[in-house]
């Protein structure tokens, strides 16, 4: 990326982050995307809407939609609850949408023909890739069916011909039914939550979690006493985290590209 945005003179593709909430772990992910941002040779521009109201918020990003110098446009979640988050995805221009939260977006990534790949999700996809893990054919237990991760994320990997079982709240017998699959995918929110009773010594286990457990980053799954049991296994932190960013940053570029095609 930085090779290839070090040519573009004298415009250089730009992220523009909204932040609605002032919790320590906002300020500290929007801190990591202007440093890594900047590093690559993006522009990074941060737009504090933390005390405003919904009106006020969508009319930022109509501006932002409008606004020629900026590519790529993601809002920080989680939203808070005076803010209605369907509003501001449908605000969002498809083009700069590289968080794929808008309708549209999602809507070509469910018909495999996506415009941006969701970061979370495409960051497990190249982990996956990366330590040519293949899912074809292989049971995959998804845990968690979220907007942001377990949906998109399960229909990725139905698209590269896992068969794919998505596991939430309410589903039955999760211990055999995690404990039956060949990959393991948490987004569940719940430190810890992975046992030894899940896996089995071929388990591969991707971990999405993001959780606080006394003060420390933990995962959904516990490592340290998981790693002995499977064949694989993802930390938190230095795991899927780590990718997220600069999948949210290849897709700025990925805008950028796009909009100078069609200025
Ligand atoms: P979410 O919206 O809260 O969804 C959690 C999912 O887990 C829901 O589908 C829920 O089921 C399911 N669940 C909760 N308790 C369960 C249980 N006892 N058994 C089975 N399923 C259960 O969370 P999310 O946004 O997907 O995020 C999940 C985790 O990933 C969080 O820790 C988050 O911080 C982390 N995350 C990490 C990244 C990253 O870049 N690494 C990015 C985004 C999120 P129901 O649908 O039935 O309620």
């Amino acid at each position: 990326m930085k090779e290839e945005i070090a040519q573009y003179q004298p415009n250089k593709p730009c992220l523009a982050s909204v932040l609605l909430e002032e919790s320590s772990d906002a300020i500290s992910y929007v801190e990591n995307q202007e440093k890594v941002a900047k590093k690559i040779g993006f522009q990074y521009q941060l737009f504090s809407k933390v005390h405003a109201d919904e009106d006020s918020v969508v009319q930022t990003l109509e501006e932002l939609n409008k606004d020629p110098s900026i590519h790529g446009i993601i809002i920080q979640r989680p939203v808070p609850k005076r803010i209605s988050f369907s509003r501001l995805a449908n605000t969002v221009l498809p083009m700069k949408d590289v968080d794929c939260i808008h309708p549209y977006t999602a809507g070509r990534l469910f018909q495999s023909n996506p415009l941006f790949y969701p970061p979370t999700p495409a960051s497990v996809m190249m982990i996956l890739d990366v330590y040519r893990i293949s899912v074809e054919g292989k049971d995959v237990v998804m845990l968690g069916r979220s907007d942001v991760v377990g949906k998109p994320l399960s229909m990725m990997l139905l698209q590269k011909n896992a068969t794919v079982q998505i596991c939430h709240s309410r589903t039955q017998d999760l211990v055999s039914k995690c404990k039956a699959a060949d990959i393991l995918i948490a987004a569940v929110g719940k430190p810890h939550f992975v046992t030894t009773q899940m896996v089995h010594k071929n388990s591969i286990i991707v971990d999405v979690g993001i959780n606080f457990l006394e003060g420390r980053l933990v995962g959904d799954a516990d490592i340290d006493s998981l790693q002995s049991h499977v064949s694989a296994i993802t930390p938190v932190p230095g795991g899927v985290g780590t990718l997220t960013t600069s999948i949210l940053l290849q897709n700025t570029l990925e805008a950028y590209r796009l909009q100078l095609n069609t200025e």
